[in-house]
């Protein structure tokens, strides 16, 4: 069972229909779906589906077996019956406040370029991104350079390509902040900015804002020595 996944490419759908391919306490896996599921640091969507004479809410989203995607049920909630169709709400509020945070990381790359991410976390009000990165530069001066880019609004923009076209492009691959995974066949790259003179390119499969301006005002607050070489840093969303 494969969930068609509509947020790869509108993370703007608020709701839409889907048909219930099989539904249990352990989740519920639809044939299509606007809810993104947790990976790569940002969490699952939360919402509601409603179908006729029921409504579950979805308490998380995440990824099930062979490319289903599961939407977790509250503890004890109706399930809607097999072959139904329903319609999906989603916590947009929520859901746009990671968009703006996810979307400020990858500013954040842009501004320690070369440095490997090693982990990091999208948060509501915080969020972490952890870099190799020996001297790292000041909170002040990366909170400068955050806003300068969000007040530049740039375009976010999101294309597929083969792996086969990237080993065509070794510019492209070269352009890149981070290697993308092999194996998949297709690698989806989000770009923020120019096409031949981006900010930031890189694969990514989570949900961004269409234009940096839309992200608000960010502040970077702490730098954290994590190990000898590990840098954390932490961003806040004010508003
Ligand atoms: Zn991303």
């Amino acid at each position: 069972m494969t969930t068609e996944t509509l947020f790869h490419h509108d993370a703007y759908a608020r709701d839409t229909e889907a048909k219930v391919l099989s539904a249990s306490p352990d989740g519920v896996v639809l044939d299509r779906t606007i809810f993104y599921a947790q990976a790569g640091g940002q969490p699952g969507d939360t919402g509601a589906l409603r179908w006729d004479g029921g409504e579950m809410a979805v308490a998380n989203t995440v990824k099930g077996e062979a490319g289903a995607i599961l939407h977790k049920p509250t503890e004890g909630a109706a399930l809607p019956p097999e072959g139904a169709t329903v319609r999906l709400a989603l916590d947009w509020d929520r859901r746009h406040r990671l968009m703006r945070m996810h979307t400020s990381m990858h500013l954040l790359c842009s501004l320690i370029p070369g440095a490997g991410v090693t982990g990091g976390q999208v948060g509501l009000e915080k969020s972490r991104l952890d870099f190799d990165l020996p001297e790292p530069p000041t909170k002040e001066a990366l909170t400068e350079g955050l806003r300068a880019l969000v007040a530049a609004n740039h375009a976010v923009s999101t294309s597929w390509v083969d792996e086969a076209e990237l080993d065509a492009n070794p510019g492209l691959v070269r352009t890149l902040s981070v290697q993308p995974p092999r194996g998949a066949g297709v690698v989806r790259l989000v770009r923020i900015g120019e096409e031949d003179s981006p900010v930031d390119l890189q694969p990514c499969g989570g949900t961004h804002v269409r234009a940096t301006g839309e992200i608000g005002t960010i502040t970077v607050t702490k730098l954290e020595n994590k190990g000898k070489q590990n840098r954390r840093v932490y961003l806040v969303l004010e508003d």
